[in-house]
């Protein structure tokens, strides 16, 4: 089993369809599937900070965002 989230190849944006490096990372928690300390990751380029952010938002699941170059290590 391997889980896209925890690819090594090269991190691009999570929004379906793009391919553009990420710059960003959306840390979530969906409180209905998820213990309330795990956090799932999306990277996020530049165009679609703002568009994964409202998205998770909405929902109440965006926990924290960050830089990438402030977190070198991808997490689960
Ligand atoms: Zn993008």
């Amino acid at each position: 089993m391997s889980d896209p989230d925890t690819s090594t190849e090269a991190l691009v944006c999570s929004a379906r369809g793009c391919q553009a490096p990420a710059g960003w990372s959306l840390r979530w928690n969906n409180p209905r599937l998820h213990q309330p300390e795990r956090r799932k990751t999306w990277l996020a380029c530049d165009a679609h900070r703002s568009h994964l952010g409202d998205f998770l938002t909405a929902r109440g699941f965006l926990r924290e965002v960050a830089p990438l170059a402030e977190s070198p290590t991808l997490e689960e």
